[in-house]
């Protein structure tokens, strides 16, 4: 059963309804064997920029599809349901256009901007270094400035499409000053010198490739340095607060896809000569599946509207990122457990789908850290 959205205006509608069209024709029939084979699926992007749906919460200005947070989170979610590698991806792709968008100049962004909003350049965004996840101030990634152009050396671990991306949004150092030290730069996938490791060999998300990317002397003009040098780790971060409001989506859309197959299973498997929905034991267990699933869908929608009406959001983006993934993993488990047996083969997606989701609490800052950026805020006052 879809979700019953109230959307603001009869256009969203229209792009929810599209989203599932295009989910149904285009990334359901091949999620399943994506992520048997590991396939990473390009094409799958190209459709979705064509369609207008991997530039929504940017301006028309640009090619973006000028909506709301309220609108592209949702249909983020629809993306997510049929397929949780694509809905990703597609979060981590808003996410590699928002330094430009924010931070580039005007003639930056007529150059770059709507070719990645439409899809046709696929984007990479590299934080994260081995020693330096959740504290990405101690990165060691160097940009050292070189007449026109800045040279990068080092590796960007865990990056999301590494190696198949077409640009790379890359902090990396360009003083010793700490967190005031970085530089931000967009940085092309033929650049010479830079190359993707192996890719990682993970849990789940198997159709979506994560490799640590490596820079040797990789030479950048300074015009694709975005903003100003040592405001780089401020760009990334006022990202993360978006990113973050884009997984508690993807995680949303996981948790509904996984409540959907234990709600149409228990209405089919008879235990005890009755179908198992009609043991309350189990029935209870839906019920908190679905307040779960829509406890969350709200809370993420209240801090996109926060986001949308212009007020700060940071705290929310952080509380709705944290339940929506912690719902999403109890939810996703619960489904496997609904299923019984069945649901710890691959008959049924739901075993899947509780892999996919444990990412999900770990990625764009572990549940952890977002507990330390709520408390911060609100020792703030
Ligand atoms: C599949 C996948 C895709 C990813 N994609 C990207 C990407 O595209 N770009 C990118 O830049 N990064 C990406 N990442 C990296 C991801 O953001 C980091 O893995 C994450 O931020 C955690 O960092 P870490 O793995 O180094 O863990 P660590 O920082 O080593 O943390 C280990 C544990 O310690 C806890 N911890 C650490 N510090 C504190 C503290 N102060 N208080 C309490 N607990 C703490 C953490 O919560 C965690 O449980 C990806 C990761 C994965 C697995």
């Amino acid at each position: 059963m879809p979700a019953t959205r109230l959307m603001p205006t009869p256009e969203s509608a229209d792009l929810i309804e599209l989203t599932r069209d295009i989910a149904d024709k285009e990334l359901r029939p091949l999620a399943d064997a994506a992520e048997r084979t590991h396939t990473f699926h390009r094409e799958v992007f190209r459709k979705l920029g064509r369609a207008g749906l991997l530039s929504l919460p940017y301006p028309e200005e640009y090619g973006g599809g000028g909506q709301p947070y309220e609108v592209y989170l949702q249909v983020l979610e629809e993306i997510a349901a049929a397929w949780a590698a694509v809905g990703v991806g597609t979060s981590v792709h808003a996410l590699s256009c928002f330094g430009l968008y924010h931070a580039g100049t005007p003639e930056q962004k007529r150059q770059w901007l709507p070719d990645m909003l439409s899809g046709e350049l696929l984007g990479a965004y590299c934080l994260s270094e081995a020693h330096a996840g959740s504290d990405p101030a101690a990165m060691r990634t160097r940009a050292v400035r070189d007449g026109d152009d800045y040279v990068i050396n080092g590796a960007k671990a865990w990056t999301t499409h590494g190696g198949e991306a077409d640009f790379y949004k890359v902090m990396a150092r360009t003083s010793d000053d700490g967190g005031r030290g970085i530089s931000c730069f967009l940085v092309p996938a033929d650049a010479a010198g830079l190359r993707a490791d192996t890719p990682e060999d993970k849990m789940g998300l198997m159709s979506s490739v994560t490799a640590t990317m490596l820079f040797d002397d990789v030479r950048v003009p300074a015009q694709r340095r975005l903003g100003t040098e040592g405001q780089g780790l401020p760009i990334a971060l006022a990202g993360l607060d978006s990113g973050r409001l884009g997984i508690a989506a993807v995680a949303t859309g996981v948790a509904q896809g996984a409540l959907d197959v234990a709600v149409r299973y228990a209405k089919e498997r008879e235990t005890f000569g009755k179908p198992i929905i009609d043991h309350q034991g189990l029935a209870f267990l839906l019920a908190d599946m679905e307040a779960a699933v829509t406890s969350a869908r709200a809370t993420y929608l209240h801090a996109a509207r926060l986001k949308d009406a212009g007020h700060p959001f940071s705290r929310q983006a952080s509380v709705a990122k944290m339940v929506c993934t912690d719902n999403a993993m109890k939810v996703t488990t619960d489904a496997v457990q609904v299923l019984g047996g069945a649901g710890y083969t691959t008959d049924f997606p739901v075993e899947r789908y509780m892999r996919e989701t444990k990412v999900m609490q770990i990625f764009e800052g572990t549940n952890q850290i977002q507990r330390l950026v709520i408390s911060r805020d609100l020792a703030k006052g």
